[in-house]
């Protein structure tokens, strides 16, 4: 029964554009009314109808301790008694910015902003600030919210929707963003050999999620610090989705390359919105009011957003949550390798830690022309069975399917089976 759902979806339409203030939460990729939600525990969803749902969404990344957590919910209710927003310093800030700078190696000064696509814009006007230059690199198929200059060749909706650029971003700075093929270091060796004077910024996923996983290859993400280093351009990691996912300091402790900046998001608000981004101190003192390059928020920082986050890394910051949470992912993703092959159905998996993809192809997925070669059906077919079966994925192969410390191996195997059923016989 998705009968109330399917009413609020239909009213949803019309008062919000398209029923919903995300595009790919729409469902049109994979044909389905969404399920609207009513409530989350650990790692269940429970739709307007009472249906369950095993989640592996986990609100696009935030939610890497399961929906609820008992500290993040203690968290937050110590700080509602105390207001919801001052525009003001607490102390609060200055603990999540500790703790920040403690967890990720290359950062040292830190500034709270409401969500990832505030942190890379900011990111990006304080790199062209310091540069005092124009262009920026970005990798097709790779995400960093809906700024401007990011919005070109872009993964996640945008790759979903097939939109290569939207109206509304002037031309004139579309052409300062040059977008290049992911896992090619011959092509942006050439840009900065053409262009390299006016690049002020190269900007990353450092593992891509937003044209489903695509994991970079050996030596990558060392040849873009080594370029962007010898044409004096700012490295930006977007860690949005791999910070506190892949390590305590994200891909950059991972892969061990330091970035000039970092943008961070997604867990770092433990499911309430955040962003962050932040970098040495000479480039993060820049910024007002410190410096001249201007960047501001009514909420950021915000008490309750800081109190959901800093619950949330302290729990990140104790020992062996990423090995258990890479036990459990290797066992999810490999089961699900097995499952098609005995099912004989070709499927390459992406990984890196708790991150993955799933595609419907024969080859392996190195970029996002590999990843747009996948069967599009067959993902709607697995997609709709799953949805079905109980299972809530991202309704997008353009996505990441997220683990989180509340997957236990018992939820795991149930979805297997339910995945082993889906391969034999809906696909
Ligand atoms: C989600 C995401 C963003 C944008 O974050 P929002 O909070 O949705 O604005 C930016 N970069 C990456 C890598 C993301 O996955």
């Amino acid at each position: 029964m998705k009968t109330k759902s399917q009413e609020l979806f239909k009213k949803a339409k019309r008062y919000i554009p398209g029923g919903v203030n995300s595009p790919v939460r729409a469902g049109k990729a994979v044909g389905i009314d969404p399920p609207f939600i009513a409530r989350a525990q650990g790692c269940t969803l429970w739709d307007a109808d009472g249906n369950p749902y095993i989640d592996y969404v986990s609100s696009w990344g935030p939610m890497i301790l399961g929906h609820a957590h008992p500290d993040v919910i203690n968290a937050l209710t110590n700080a509602i008694q105390r207001g919801t927003s001052y525009g003001a310093p607490t102390e609060l800030e200055v603990e999540m910015a500790e703790l920040i700078v403690t967890m990720v190696p290359s950062i040292d000064r830190v500034r709270m902003v409401n969500s990832g696509t505030e942190a890379t814009m900011s990111a990006i006007r304080l790199a062209r600030g310091i540069t005092g230059r124009n262009k920026i690199i970005k990798f097709d198929g790779c995400y960093h919210g809906h700024g401007d200059s990011l919005l070109v060749e872009a993964g996640s909706g945008v790759a979903t929707f097939g939109i290569p650029g939207s109206p509304g971003v002037p031309e004139d700075l579309a052409r300062q963003t040059i977008s290049l093929p992911f896992n090619n270091l011959a092509a942006v060796e050439e840009t900065f050999q053409r262009f390299g004077d006016d690049i002020a910024a190269l900007i990353v996923e450092p593992v891509p999620g937003n044209m489903g996983v695509v994991v970079p290859q050996p030596n990558f993400l060392r040849g873009l610090r080594d370029l962007t280093r010898s044409y004096r351009s700012i490295l930006i990691f977007d860690e949005v989705i791999t910070g506190f996912r892949l390590s305590r300091g994200g891909a950059q402790e991972y892969f061990n390359i330091t970035p000039d900046l970092t943008c961070l998001g997604k867990i770092i608000g433990g499911g309430l919105p955040v962003g962050a981004f932040g970098g040495k101190r000479d480039l993060m003192a820049r910024l007002a009011p410190d410096g001249d390059v201007y960047q501001a928020g009514t909420l950021s920082g915000n008490p309750l957003a800081m109190a959901a986050g800093l619950a949330t890394l302290r729990i990140l910051n104790q020992p062996d949550v990423y090995s258990t949470l890479e036990q459990r992912s290797n066992m999810f993703f490999s089961g699900l390798k097995s499952a098609a092959q005995e099912a004989g159905i070709p499927v390459m998996i992406n990984r890196v830690e708790s991150m993955g993809s799933l595609f419907f192809c024969d080859s392996p997925v190195t970029d996002f022309a590999g990843a747009k070669k996948s069967d599009a059906g067959m993902f709607k077919r697995y997609y709709t069975s799953m949805l079905e079966q109980g299972v809530y994925l991202a309704p997008s192969p353009f996505e990441a399917t997220f683990l989180s410390l509340a997957h236990t191996e018992e939820v795991i195997g149930k979805t297997l089976d339910f995945a082993a059923k889906a391969f034999r016989s809906h696909l």
